[in-house]
């Protein structure tokens, strides 16, 4: 049986993704998703791209990296993931200060600019003015989300990839166990969303717990 360079499971945007840029580097890849339809994150997000909001050198060049990048992957994958940027509106409350507002912003890759009320109503004419001290606003990327991920593999398979709808059970020293048979990699990368924890945890691989605020 073929023993493929990386087994990649889960064709939400970050498998989709990671499949191609391996298969364009020149790998040999299967990707496996559960579903023929995925009903996934993927699908029913927002597709917001905050590539404004990095605060370390690390996400601040990651997001130097992702305005280059999506500027140019409709034309790279050739098929419209609907890319374009929008005016992001950030209100101040009355309350707040709206100089020590934008201040606390100043660190971020692309910081929000400063508008007062009249330049925030004539941008959002629904605005309550009384409520507000003025407003941020920012550019803020967007994408159709199913629409890239879809790209994502139309061109991984352009690419030479393969793909396989079936359910990953269990993942094994030398591959993956699925409800439809065994495939053989070197590497795999579980992609799997919110269920990536319940799969390396069965293959032995202890996830630390992700604690937020
Ligand atoms: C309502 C909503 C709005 C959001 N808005 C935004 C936003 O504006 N901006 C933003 O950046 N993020 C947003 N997100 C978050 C974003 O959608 C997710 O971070 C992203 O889609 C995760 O992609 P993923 O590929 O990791 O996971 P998923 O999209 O969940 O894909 C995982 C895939 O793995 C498959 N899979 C799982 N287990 C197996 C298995 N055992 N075998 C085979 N296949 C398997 C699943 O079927 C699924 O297709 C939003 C999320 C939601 C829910």
């Amino acid at each position: 049986m073929k023993t493929y360079d990386w087994i990649v499971v889960g064709g939400g945007i970050a498998g989709a993704a990671l499949a191609y840029e391996l298969a364009k580097t020149g790998f040999s890849v299967l990707l496996l998703e559960q579903y023929e339809t995925p009903q996934n994150a993927t699908r029913y997000s927002y597709g917001g791209l905050a590539y404004w909001s990095g605060t370390t050198p690390l996400t601040c060049l990651l997001c130097e990296e992702a305005i280059a990048r999506y500027n140019i992957l409709s034309q790279e994958l050739d098929a419209d993931i609907q890319f374009r940027e929008l005016d992001l509106l950030l209100t101040i409350s009355a309350a707040n200060d709206p100089e020590a507002t934008a201040e606390s912003y100043n660190h971020f890759a692309i910081p929000p600019r400063l508008l007062s009320v009249q330049e925030a109503c004539e941008l959002e004419p629904l605005l309550n003015r009384e409520a507000i001290s003025g407003a941020l606003t920012v550019k803020h990327g967007h994408i159709h989300p199913e629409k890239t991920a879809q790209a994502y593999i139309q061109a991984f398979l352009r690419a030479g990839g393969e793909m396989q709808i079936t359910q990953v059970l269990q993942v094994l020293q030398d591959g993956v166990k699925t409800t439809t048979g065994t495939f053989h990699s070197a590497n795999v990368a579980i992609c799997a969303g919110g269920l990536s924890r319940q799969l390396l945890k069965s293959a032995g691989i202890p996830v630390k717990p992700i604690r937020f605020g």
